[in-house]
């Protein structure tokens, strides 16, 4: 596909202006002044509209096809929200407009929208108190991860390393890392959950905290959840719940009720921002009591005359993690979306992510090793070992789903599965995209037996085939040819 530079004809345009009857004396001074126009390209809005459109045919998005990528919640988010975010009175506010304190009355919808956001999301995980200034939910483990160091430093207690499963997303000993501590990694045990034992052997009065997803990236709740907080807590370490999977669990648990100290949401995933292409999103922190003290500031505040207040004054806190109201739009999205749910809609959620889960993986059992026996919550992870076996990896089965019009599942995560796809259908998807999904899936199975090279040539259907995909990280070109 050609770019915009090489369409269109000089003098080709949108739309005429009249010609300029402002000030002769330009307020630009000449010698910042261009001397000749910039080489843009001149084209008609038409052509520019089908540039556009054209190049979001060939994407890939929940809007065109079902997007079953494990690990990410790859909802369909509702319209409402983004219309919601996109309001003016939230949409043109900016961060630096003064509080109600100094007179103005104009943030108050905006810090009223924090606030109640974070209360639902207090009730909906039995938290104390959530911050909602993290970017992320990277940004959120590393936010939780110095609270956690917070707390211990606190105690004059010296800590040197965090537990984390060996199924754990790769941004939780990332977190770990970056706030100083030692990342110690336990592997699973047969059924595909921190090996209980393994973690008691781990577990030292050194120990800072464990950092725990559940369900975990395998799709498996944690049965032994009870003993894992009381044993941390016996040393008193802290128990972080990775909440990117709370699609599972929405309404059915609390991660506060099972022992978590604190725990960082996805409202990205869970609760209604699209995420395509790595952004925007929002990683709010929840904390339990005894670690409110440490959360990051800003904090919104209610005043008893029912008014809402930017809050900075907590000696204890871990400081700035972002500026001003975090993610905001982010936030509006979630609030909205929570509000039209409400509790039994929350609920109705995440039992269809389960149930859509559990679909899924009974319909691929016959072709495909599934990695644990039983039912699974959100997501299903099977192994293409004996795909692989025959010549077709994971990756060309992936490649192969696309000539198919499907997005591939997540291959090659969890790391603890040689030759993983992991695919989380989610609540969103009608039963045909469920069959559409499973019978292409059944099909790459069968030719995997009968002509694995026809995979290995896959896509073969896309502008540009299969890419040399270290070359394209490592040694990017981004430069147009003059
Ligand atoms: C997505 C994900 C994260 C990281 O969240 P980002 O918003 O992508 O930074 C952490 N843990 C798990 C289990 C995840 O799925």
């Amino acid at each position: 596909m050609r770019v915009l530079y090489e369409k269109g004809a000089p003098g080709r345009r949108a739309v005429r202006l009249p010609p300029f009857d402002g000030p002769t004396e330009p307020a630009i001074p000449s010698a910042l002044r261009r001397e000749t126009p910039a080489a843009l390209p001149e084209l008609s809005e038409l052509e520019v509209v089908r540039h556009f459109t054209g190049l979001s045919h060939r994407n890939f998005s929940i809007d065109t096809h079902p997007y079953p990528l494990g690990s990410c919640t790859m909802k369909y988010n509702p319209r409402a929200c983004e219309q919601a975010a996109a309001l003016e009175g939230f949409a043109e506010l900016h961060p630096l407009w003064p509080q109600l304190r100094h007179g103005s009355p104009l943030t108050q919808g905006a810090l009223e929208v924090l606030y109640e956001t974070g209360r639902l999301l207090c009730e909906i995980t039995g938290m104390a108190e959530f911050t909602l200034q993290p970017l992320a939910g990277a940004h959120g483990e590393f936010t939780a991860a110095r609270i956690m160091a917070a707390y211990h430093a606190d105690r004059g207690s010296k800590r040197t390393h965090i537990l984390i499963p060996d199924s754990a997303h790769g941004t939780n000993p990332a977190s770990a890392r970056l706030a100083g501590y030692d990342v110690v990694t336990v592997p699973s045990d047969t059924g595909g959950v921190m090996d209980f034992d393994r973690f008691r052997a781990a577990l030292t009065p050194e120990t800072a905290g464990v950092m725990l997803t559940c369900p975990n990236t395998l799709g498996l709740f944690n049965p032994r959840i009870r003993e894992i907080a009381d044993a941390i807590h016996a040393v008193d370490g802290l128990f972080y719940y990775d909440g990117a999977n709370l699609n599972a669990l929405l309404g059915r648990c609390k991660p506060g009720a099972m022992g978590f100290d604190l725990c960082h949401l996805n409202l990205h995933k869970t609760f209604a921002t699209p995420h395509g292409g790595g952004g925007p999103g929002a990683g709010p922190v929840g904390v339990v009591e005894r670690l409110r003290p440490y959360l990051p500031v800003s904090r919104v505040r209610k005043a008893p005359d029912g008014t809402f207040h930017l809050h900075y004054d907590e000696p204890r806190s871990i400081g700035y993690v972002a500026p001003f109201y975090g993610n905001f739009a982010v936030i509006v999205r979630a609030f909205a979306y929570l509000q039209m749910l409400g509790r039994e809609g929350l609920r109705e959620t995440s039992d269809m992510a389960v149930l859509a889960a559990n679909v899924v993986q009974e319909r691929l059992r016959a072709a495909y090793e599934a990695v644990t026996p039983g039912r699974c919550m959100h997501e299903c992870v099977f192994s293409a070992r004996r795909q692989a076996a025959k010549g077709a990896r994971a990756l060309d089965l992936a490649k192969a789903l696309i000539d198919r019009g499907l997005h591939p599942p997540t291959v090659y995560f969890p790391l603890n599965v040689p030759e993983a796809l992991m695919i989380e259908p989610t609540e969103t998807e009608a039963p045909e995209s469920l069959t559409l999904l499973t019978d292409a899936l059944l099909e790459l199975a069968a030719l995997a037996e009968r002509d694995p090279d026809a995979l290995r040539r896959a896509p073969e259907t896309t502008p540009v085939g299969r890419l040399d995909e270290v070359a394209a990280a490592r040694e990017m070109n981004l430069v147009w040819p003059d």
